[in-house]
């Protein structure tokens, strides 16, 4: 990679966050030849908007989703020029609002790269990297395939690891090929499941309710039973369009019980002035940045624990068209959420047992299901651990996991910091595993956001090698 005149920038992993990398990098012409790692056949989908199951659907309006973050109608404007949603009216819902489906965001997204790889700007290398590690003063990548390729720069964009399998459920079914382990890197595991098929799904978030509306409509008509400890589900969007309200960034909140009572005092007053909740959640996401990195550490670890899971269904919103799935399931008895823990499963020619304690109870109750779905979805905690990649890097010390079980621990600027403490300005953590940092980095708009200032931070980087005459890529800055 790269030539003599021109510093070299590897984008591990071509999701969402990398194509969005390497798409504000060219755009900004910035003077070093830009390659991206991605094994998948074209980058900019990644895991989340590559599934072609119909019933899959961003969750979020498309008014709010832009590759570009200073122009909110980037998305609106390519879907009327493209017609990509001419063949899906249900995308429109009830208030004009849409909903795509998530395999049309990554033609979006892949779709502005294009011309760039067309032109040789950026490479797209099918491939995955397996071993990072330090020569000289490169990064040497080693590949699956047996290629080495070295680079100056370094933007890890790999994000979602492998889902984990609760142990219970892992050691009480084995390889029984009814537990099913919903991951977006797999196709269709969905295909087998009869349509009375009692089915049993772990996990109540949003890749629960894809997989009902998935089951849905394939013509699945049995029981459905989604258990999750607390038992919560996503919440609606607002039913009328508003602008994010309150202030969280000026008196920024200085404990975990100090945001959950800004936020509910918030609430209240948007509710006097005949304002929805979901205004006030937005406006936490969008200023959680400025307020996340003042709170001290051990009241960060509180928010994670305790007041994760009420966040979570609170921000990532259903789309409309798969809470009508639900809602109806509902209504007609086949479909039944429940806050409890599975406490041992079983694996029997006919069934599969599971024990099952409700939340707050002491008694065990059975519970027969014809298969088991888990939709806990990526294990964050564990990517630095399971993947070979990170955990090359981990080894020699210069990444480390960020101690609250999101990622990878970076500085505001997504330099990784080292087994040291210090900052590596060559190495970039693009992503949602950049999260701890930053406190929100999930969603469409913090992402691409995020993903903007990665670029902005790769061209500060570029510039620094060339004041110093060339790429010297183990040197620290010091970590702020
Ligand atoms: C199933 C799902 C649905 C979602 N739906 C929504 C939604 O509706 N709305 C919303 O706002 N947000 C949604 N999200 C959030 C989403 O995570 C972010 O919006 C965004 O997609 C993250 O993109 P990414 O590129 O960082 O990660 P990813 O999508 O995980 O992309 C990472 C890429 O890296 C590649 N890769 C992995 N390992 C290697 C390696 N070793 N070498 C090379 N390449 C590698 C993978 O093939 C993958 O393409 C969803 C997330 C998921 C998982």
């Amino acid at each position: 990679m790269g030539n003599n005149s021109y510093p070299s920038v590897a984008i591990i992993g071509g999701g969402l966050s990398g194509a969005a990398v390497a798409f504000h990098l060219a755009r900004r012409h910035a003077s070093a030849t830009l390659t991206v790692l991605e094994p998948r056949a074209t980058i900019g989908a990644g895991l989340a908007y590559s599934t072609p199951d119909p019933a899959h659907r961003i969750n979020v309006p498309a008014a709010k989703m832009s590759l570009i973050p200073a122009e909110d109608r980037h998305f609106v404007d390519w879907i009327s020029r493209t017609h990509a949603i001419a063949d899906d009216p249900e995308a429109v819902s009830s208030n004009g609002e849409v909903y795509a489906r998530r395999i049309v965001f990554g033609r979006y997204v892949f779709d502005h790269l294009k011309p760039w790889i067309a032109s040789g700007r950026i490479a797209h290398v099918r491939d995955s990297v397996r071993a990072i590690a330090r020569a000289g003063s490169h990064w040497s990548l080693q590949t699956a395939s047996g290629r080495t390729l070295l680079a100056d720069i370094v933007v890890i964009a790999t994000t979602h690891p492998a889902p984990e399998v609760p142990p219970i459920l892992a050691d009480g079914l084995k390889d029984d090929p009814r537990l099913i382990i919903s991951d977006a890197m797999t196709v269709s595991p969905l295909s087998g499941i009869e349509p009375e098929a009692r089915v049993t799904i772990i996990g109540t978030g949003l890749t629960m309710a894809d997989t009902v509306a998935s089951l849905d409509r394939r013509g699945h008509r049995g029981t459905i039973t989604a258990i999750s400890r607390r038992g919560l589900l996503s919440r609606p969007h607002a039913t009328v369009p508003y602008q994010p309200f309150g202030q969280f960034d000026q008196s920024a909140p200085y404990s975990a019980l100090d945001l959950l009572r800004k936020i509910r005092t918030t609430i209240r007053e948007a509710d006097a002035l005949d304002l929805q909740w979901q205004a006030v959640i937005d406006q936490v996401r969008a200023q959680a940045s400025a307020f996340w990195p003042k709170l001290p550490e051990t009241e960060r670890r509180k928010i994670v624990q305790h007041l994760r899971p009420y966040w979570d269904v609170h921000r990532f919103r259903i789309a409309p068209q798969v809470q009508r799935v639900i809602a109806r399931r509902r209504s007609e008895g086949t479909f039944t959420s429940r806050a409890a823990s599975v406490t041992a499963a079983e694996a029997n020619a006919d069934h599969i047992l599971l024990q099952l304690r409700t939340r707050g109870k002491r008694a065990l109750e059975e519970h027969r299901t014809d298969y088991v779905i888990v939709t806990t979805g990526p294990a964050h905690s564990r990517a630095v651990e399971v993947e070979p990649h990170l955990n090359s890097l981990a080894s020699a010390g210069w990444i480390r996991a960020d101690g609250l079980g999101l990622g990878i621990f970076c500085d505001r600027q997504g330099r990784a910091i080292s087994r040291e403490g210090q900052a590596v300005s060559s190495l970039l953590i693009a992503g949602p595993l950049a999260r701890a940092t930053f406190g929100e980095l999930m969603g469409l708009p913090q992402v691409t956001s995020y993903a903007q200032e990665i670029a902005n931070q790769v061209i500060q980087e570029l510039d620094r090698m060339r004041m110093v005459g060339q790429p010297m890529p183990e040197q620290f800055a010091k970590a702020r």
